[in-house]
């Protein structure tokens, strides 16, 4: 039987550096992060509070340029484009989450969803229609016309994340999703996670919660801008407590 081929890369990173200057300050956020993922692989990056995971989470969502090093994003070579090509491979490619929802507070979920196909210019019906599927796919059809300020935490998240897949974006970035959520709200969009994994979304996801990070199969920590491990997680030993017992190593009994 051949070999089943590799899922094809989605992001190639080599080398990024990103350092931020205030004044007569520097800081070095990214230190030459290198990083492959492929499709439909679900990361969790993890690291302490400064690290350099937002950084890096704007770099890949091409909110934020690099200093220096190469970023390919589905093969396009992203590294001398400007800011309006960054934003149109922005558009078409990425889908962002942000811990704090950052909704328009007016505006009713289903144009809140809407919105970033305005800016790609999808005719009204279209841009509704996709809307409303994409609304119905992370469970909130009886919530369309609702505003934000009508909406739970966990429900403002899902139209975040509905407004994020709209536009059929190759990859999904969430930064810290489950950050302004109660345990069980934040379960419940760790299911939703789950459920767009299956359909075949590519996922990375920051968090700083074990239990949170579990949940993705590959777990990539920072530490001081750099990438100091990179593991499946069914290896990595903090969030292997999290895990179907199938998944863990036998337990040897220990007489204490
Ligand atoms: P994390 O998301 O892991 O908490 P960040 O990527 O936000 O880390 O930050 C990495 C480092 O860069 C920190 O020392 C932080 O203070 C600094 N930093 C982040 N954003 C900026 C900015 N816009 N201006 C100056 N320094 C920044
Ligand atoms: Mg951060």
């Amino acid at each position: 039987m051949p070999e089943p081929l590799a899922n094809p890369v989605v992001i190639r990173v080599t080398n990024l550096t990103r350092t931020y200057r205030i004044g007569s300050e520097r800081v070095e956020a990214l230190r030459g992060v290198s990083l492959e993922v492929c499709k439909n692989e679900y990361v969790a990056v993890m690291g302490h509070s400064g690290s350099g995971k937002s950084t890096l989470m704007n770099l890949l969502g091409c909110l934020d340029k690099a200093d220096a090093g190469l970023y390919h994003l589905n093969g396009i070579n992203t590294t001398r484009m400007n800011a309006s090509g960054l934003a149109n491979v922005r558009n078409r490619e990425i889908g962002f989450v942000f811990q704090s929802f950052e909704l328009l507070p007016r505006v009713s979920a289903l144009k809140n969803v809407e919105l970033p196909l305005i800016y790609s210019k999808v005719p009204f019906w279209s841009r509704r229609k996709l809307a409303q599927q994409a609304l119905q796919r992370v469970g909130l059809a009886d919530r369309m016309h609702h505003k934000p300020n009508q909406l739970s935490g966990g429900e403002k998240q899902r139209v975040a994340v509905a407004r994020a897949l709209v536009g059929a974006p190759s990859i999904l970035l969430a930064d810290e999703p489950t950050g302004n959520l109660d345990s069980k709200t934040s379960e419940s969009i760790m299911q939703l996670f789950e459920q767009l994994y299956a359909e075949g979304q590519t996922i990375i996801m920051v968090t700083h919660e074990v239990d949170i990070a579990a949940h993705a199969r590959r777990i990539v920590r920072m530490r001081d801008g750099q990438i100091y491990s990179d593991l499946p997680a069914e290896q990595d030993p903090d969030c292997l407590r999290f895990k179907p017992a199938e998944l863990r190593p036998e337990q040897t009994e220990q007489s204490s």
